[in-house]
């Protein structure tokens, strides 16, 4: 069987050989124009993360940490000319029937509940999207509030959407994730655990779906990210620069073909960017199919032991993970080595220096409190 080229992209094909191998197809042009996925040089497990996150949701995201300059940022945003379809609303007030079955009719707008009435659908399929979350983002911009278009110039109330329900079955992307406003983080983290976002104004309330996809990237010479907000994200890859300066040369050369002619290089990558991301669709719709043999479960639940990782998310990223590299390699079963694979990503900065010193201070005081109980016990009889 010939490897899929999702696999050899993941098991680090060089990008040298990608770019001798693709002839340059039609220029599709009037897009926004992202540096092509594909062009990037060698940081394969942030490739591998990113892509894993997209087959499966519930991989719960991507934390890239990382200096700047080391192509976090490219990475995301290149992902949009490989994102899947999803089913999504086709009304600005993004209406969907889970919400009517949910809260009943007064939860969509009067325009969905018409169309409801004459048996249309709310919803549709259209590509998944790459939503950014601004640093200096309001409150009201994240998750909601008046639109003041309308009350200014209409005098009408209308509660509207914010980022987070934009965010619904797309991708979230904070940059500098770990400088943003506590409000704000605690406003994602509501809305990340809940799988929805309710605003309220006044006497006015609205909930929006909002199940997210959150990539995060930071820079940890800019200070710390909550533990809370850490834990959130199925993965994280340390980004560092490349060693080798062939690569770094390599990289030098696309920035500056895609600076001068931007088409040129889209053009170059086209045709492996569309078997890339009907692969990855094909990955999406294996998915459900794709179990964990006992051992890779096994191997897996060794390792969080081993190190003594509290945290269950651990453990539920890592299988996760582990099943959509196996979707992607388009097998039905998950290996041990499946997980091997995926374990880092999974398993990095989870561990707590301090919880596990306040775990075994606790064990001590239980020890304790047992042997006072015994004491007094036997002074008594
Ligand atoms: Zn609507």
């Amino acid at each position: 069987m010939t490897q899929s080229l999702l696999m050899e992209i993941l098991q680090q094909r060089t990008a040298a050989t990608l770019l001798r191998q693709t002839n340059p197809p039609e220029v599709v042009s009037g897009q926004v124009l992202a540096f092509p996925f594909l062009a990037l040089v060698g940081q394969v497990e942030m490739k591998t993360a990113l892509v894993l996150t997209v087959i499966n949701p519930a991989v719960g995201g991507v934390l890239l940490i990382g200096p700047r300059g080391t192509g976090k940022t490219t990475a995301v945003r290149g992902l949009v000319d490989l994102m899947p379809p999803v089913r999504r609303s086709l009304c600005p007030y993004g209406c969907e029937l889970e919400a009517v079955e949910t809260w009943g009719i007064d939860a969509i707008c009067p325009n969905c509940a018409a169309k409801l009435a004459r048996g249309e659908e709310l919803t549709g399929m259209d590509r998944m999207r790459l939503v950014e979350l601004p640093l200096h983002a309001r409150l009201e911009d994240v998750i909601g509030g008046v639109n003041e278009r309308l009350a200014v110039e209409q005098q009408k109330i209308r509660l509207e959407r914010g980022i987070l329900a934009h965010a619904h079955r797309n991708l979230l992307y904070i940059d500098e994730v770990n400088l943003l406003d506590d409000m704000i983080v605690d406003a994602i983290l509501d809305a990340a655990a809940q799988g929805r976002v309710t605003v309220r104004r006044g006497p006015l309330a609205a909930t929006y779906p909002a199940e997210l996809m959150l990539v995060g990237s930071m820079n940890p010479e800019e200070g710390k990210l909550r533990p809370q907000i850490q834990d959130r994200f199925g993965l994280r890859v340390v980004v560092g620069g490349l060693d080798d300066s062939n690569e770094r040369l390599e990289i030098y050369r696309r920035v500056r073909a895609f600076r001068e002619n931007p088409h040129q290089l889209l053009a170059t990558f086209l045709q492996d960017t569309v078997t890339f991301g009907q692969e990855i669709i094909k990955a999406r719709e294996l998915l459900p199919n794709v179990d964990l043999l006992p051992e890779a479960e096994c191997l897996g639940l060794q390792m969080v032991r081993e190190l003594g990782i509290p945290s269950h998310r651990a453990e539920i990223t890592m299988l996760e993970a582990a099943r959509a590299y196996a979707a992607a390699d388009g097998r039905r079963a998950t290996t041990a080595s499946d997980v091997a694979v995926v374990a880092p990503m999974a398993l990095r900065q989870r561990r707590s220096k301090f919880i596990r010193e306040y775990w075994e201070m606790s064990q001590v005081e239980e020890q304790e409190i047992k042997a006072a109980w015994h004491s007094v016990v036997t002074a008594g009889t």
